[in-house]
């Protein structure tokens, strides 16, 4: 394996710098939230544990596909609404979604052929990797790896595959690109999907950062999908839980694979995988995605996804106002910022950390493809946020004089 290049590198960089920067460093590097745990979370989570320290209220292992309770409500509040039924036992509840988008490949042979976006969120390809799916890596690349690049150029919305794949990830809206699919982009993917028997494994976790009815937040919303497309999301960027960890994954009765030229059903399989493998997620976190879900606690996350999503506005308007260009941040925490001048990704890294102690993640580091851009992220404060963009106007005014 190679090593974690992207994140090391930056934190070396950053830790060399700070002691000697002229002011704070403000990062708008992390994909992390920052906002504590909304009320009617913190009590749920209290309620649920000192149930667990009452004799009548004492849970031992959780079922291992998540308890009923939290797989009604995520059916209820987070797909009925958007027309797409599910049934309690499609839904299966984990720590994470990288748990999962990490795990998904164990359905499939040791062999199966896989492709990603070109730049991608890192741990699919690592993953991927590491189960030995990926060839040899060298000169940065994975021999078996299928990568679709997206570019400014195709609005980063990938080609259809031209070689065949069994699993293909797609992550929208997007990390790193913060760009979202449109329904009939989303369709196009399902239908080559449905064409030539491909997995889809669809990384909704920023789902909750789509605010225009029209860009889908399902993959299921496609009509087939439900035939080739597990969907993986998270309470982490929707809820504050990336600390708390729960996420959930759709396996769907109607997807089958094939095994020797029989037909595999793949919901039986990853329940018999997840029985086999964890033993579920704690009574208290479990209670307290359900509360994120509940009226008062929809109102409640859906108040500090509006702050981040506030900031990545605000972040795209300041920077387009100066004259770069930008993409991604409106249906997404994540701004995607084509480097001007053509700098590479590190060196306008280097250039944005000294001259203006504002700390990115460059583009380079999700992918070959993500060479030229740096991805800005928005959730740190609207105060810090608003501090960074002067920041960062003022060094681009100074560039340009
Ligand atoms: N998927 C994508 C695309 C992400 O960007 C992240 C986190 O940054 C995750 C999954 C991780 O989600 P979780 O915290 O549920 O493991």
């Amino acid at each position: 394996m190679p090593g974690d290049y992207l994140f090391a590198e930056v934190a070396r960089r950053v830790q060399a710098y700070e002691p000697v920067a002229p002011r704070p460093l403000i990062r708008l590097g992390i994909g992390d939230v920052t906002q504590p745990l909304a009320p009617a979370i913190v009590e749920a989570m209290v309620r649920a544990t000192q149930e667990m320290g009452s004799p009548g209220g004492f849970h031992g292992y959780p079922p291992e596909q998540g308890h009923a309770f939290l797989r009604h409500a995520i059916v209820e509040a987070e797909y009925a609404p958007l027309g797409v039924q599910l049934e309690l036992d499609e839904v299966f509840v984990s720590d994470g979604a990288k748990t999962d988008t990490s795990a998904l490949p164990e359905l499939l042979a040791a062999d199966a052929r896989v492709g990603v976006t070109d730049p991608v969120y890192p741990a699919y390809v690592d993953a991927n990797a590491m189960a030995g799916r990926l060839g040899r890596y060298r000169r940065g690349a994975w021999s078996e790896l299928v990568t679709l690049p997206c570019r400014a150029e195709n609005g980063f919305v990938p080609e259809l595959p031209t070689r065949p794949l069994d699993l293909l990830y797609l992550c929208y809206p997007n990390n790193p690109t913060g760009t979202v699919l449109t329904r009939e982009q989303l369709a196009r993917f399902v239908g080559y999907a449905l064409e030539t028997e491909t997995l889809i494994v669809f990384d909704a976790a920023y789902k909750a950062y789509v605010t225009d009815p029209a860009i889908p937040r399902s993959i299921y919303e496609i009509p087939g999908a439900d035939r080739v497309a597990i969907e993986c999301c998270s309470f982490s960027k929707s809820a504050g839980f990336t600390g708390t960890r729960c996420a959930y994954t759709i396996v769907p009765k109607a997807l089958v694979g094939r095994a020797g030229g029989k037909k595999v059903d793949l919901n039986t399989l990853w329940r018999r995988r997840a029985a086999c493998r964890h033993n579920g997620v704690s009574y208290p976190v479990q209670r307290a995605a359900q509360a994120a879900l509940s009226p008062e606690g929809r109102a409640q996350v859906a108040a500090q996804v509006r702050t981040y999503t506030d900031n990545a506005h605000r972040i795209v308007a300041a920077l387009r106002g100066a004259g770069l260009e930008v993409f991604g941040g409106l249906h997404a925490p994540y701004v995607w910022l084509r480097t001007p001048g053509g700098q590479g990704s590190w060196e306008f890294f280097d250039r944005l950390l000294h001259q203006a102690q504002v700390v990115g993640t460059p583009g380079s580091g999700f992918g070959p493809a993500g060479e030229g851009y740096l991805r800005l992220t928005a959730f740190n404060t609207a105060e810090r946020t608003r501090e960074a963009l002067e920041r960062v106007l003022a060094f681009v005014d100074a560039e340009g004089r």
